[in-house]
């Protein structure tokens, strides 16, 4: 699979540099298929819409693959829609891993065994693995890779990997770890020299007006998450918990987009409809949890079967309670770009794995009273050793400031032979039976 079989027609040759894509759409229609055939039509809305739109959105790059776009990987930490300045197919490293970890049969198990025999450590973060092993295994062809020199040691370890074993230019802005006013003409330098630089490898200009357009529907999606968060307040919880892996997925792939627009619509629409009428998506909301962290992509069957079997809510996860104001586009680039750094630097990870962590138990602390939680849990996975510090301490401010208690689950978000489905169902049902 390594190299291009020289008969293959050219445009299939450029479709081929993003197969994952290819074999991720197969995944979504054949999983949205079953959603349509299956399920009642009320079902489960968020997965409905979210695959909708996952499948036009990805329809569509493959297709600009095909026209000979270029590919540019990137890391979530890097907002997908700074990337619409140019004309381009995004690919986020990490989503990838995990969309392939939620969507596929062994999810991305055979690229992190890849990469791992290849010799990158096995306790780094599958959300790169998968597509460092895809891309050995030459799936992918990267023009080139963008990413911030953020949030964890696993980033930075594995990165370098795409430009010295793969030879894709490697662009990295350096993303401060200061919490500091000057941090941000710092940061913002950085975004632009990096777009600049990313311009000139892939031969196009910034067009910085096609970039406030990819921003402006951010803003749109900004007003629309604020709400949906503020109707999480009322209980029962009127969104269902697979709304948090595909917010997720729509905030990666779809940002930028007008997919990302519609799926937030109708998810509101949603969440009004339930809360005017008082509906829970399962019999009975018992308990109300925050995932201060990730939830496990390998089985998003988890997520209904908390809804309609344990009657526990999902509030959020860590990609659905982070969020930064609005960027002004109405004004000059200097300004444009400081908007984008201060909006880096709160984006989901950065802003907790970038400093100490009293700002992030200051967050769950007040997260818990405002949400009137009964619990968190706390999925400490096996790549993020810089999170996997903080449970004890956040167990302890839990308990003190509000009464509540944390479960804490090895595991590893994005492959189920470190901690199966069966064992995470069965710790969660024994701390269910102790807050019953
Ligand atoms: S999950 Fe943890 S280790 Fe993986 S990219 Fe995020 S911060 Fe890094």
């Amino acid at each position: 699979m390594k190299k291009n079989d020289p008969t293959m027609s050219k445009e299939k040759a450029l479709e081929n540099r993003i197969i994952p894509y290819k074999m991720l759409l197969e995944g979504v229609s054949t999983t949205h298929a079953l959603v349509e055939g299956i399920l009642p039509e009320h079902g489960i809305p968020s997965l409905k819409i979210g695959l909708e739109n996952l499948i036009s959105l990805l329809k569509d790059l493959i297709q600009k693959a095909k026209e000979g776009l270029p590919v540019i990987g990137h890391h979530f930490s890097f907002p997908t829609e700074y990337l619409y300045c140019f004309d381009c197919v995004p690919v986020c490293i990490e989503a990838t891993s995990y969309l392939m970890a939620a969507l596929l049969p062994n999810g991305s198990e055979p690229y992190y065994d890849l990469i791992t025999s290849y010799g990158h450590p096995f306790h780094t973060c599958t959300s790169q693995k998968g597509t460092m092993g895809m891309t050995m295994d030459g799936l992918f062809k990267f023009d080139a890779i963008i990413t911030p020199t953020a949030p964890c040691d696993n980033t930075f370890a594995s990165y370098p990997f795409f430009k010295f074993h793969e030879n894709v230019p490697l662009i990295l802005p350096d993303l401060p770890y200061l919490k500091a006013e000057k941090s941000i003409p710092y940061y913002a330098e950085q975004l632009r020299l990096g777009l600049e630089k990313l311009g000139k490898i892939i031969g196009q200009e910034p067009d910085y007006n096609k970039l406030k357009k990819a921003i402006e529907i951010q803003n749109k999606v900004h007003e629309y998450q604020m709400e949906l968060f503020e109707l999480k307040k009322v209980i029962p919880c009127p969104v269902e918990n697979m709304l948090n892996p595909m917010a997720a997925a729509a905030a990666i792939f779809m940002a930028g987009r007008p997919e990302i627009l519609t799926f937030y619509e109708k998810m509101l629409e949603v969440a009004k409809y339930r809360y005017n009428n008082k509906i829970y998506h399962g019999n009975e909301e018992k308990i109300r949890s925050i995932w201060p962290y990730m939830i496990i992509f390998f089985d998003l069957a988890l997520c209904e079967w908390l809804n309609r079997e344990m009657g526990m809510s999902i509030l959020f996860d860590i990609f659905n309670y982070n969020f930064s104001d609005p960027i002004n586009i109405n004004s000059d680039l200097d300004k444009l770009f400081h908007g984008m750094a201060r909006h880096g630097l709160e984006a989901p990870m950065v802003k907790q794995s970038a400093e100490f962590y009293y700002p992030f138990i200051e967050d769950c602390v007040h997260l818990a009273r405002d949400f009137s939680v009964d619990c968190f849990i706390f999925t400490s996975h096996v790549g993020c050793k810089q999170f996997g510090s903080v449970a004890q301490l956040l167990r302890e401010a839990l308990k003190e400031e509000v009464g509540i208690p944390l479960l804490l689950i090895d595991v590893d978000v994005g492959d189920r032979r470190f901690a199966s489905e069966k064992v995470i169902r069965e710790k969660i049902k024994l701390f269910i039976q102790t807050l019953l």
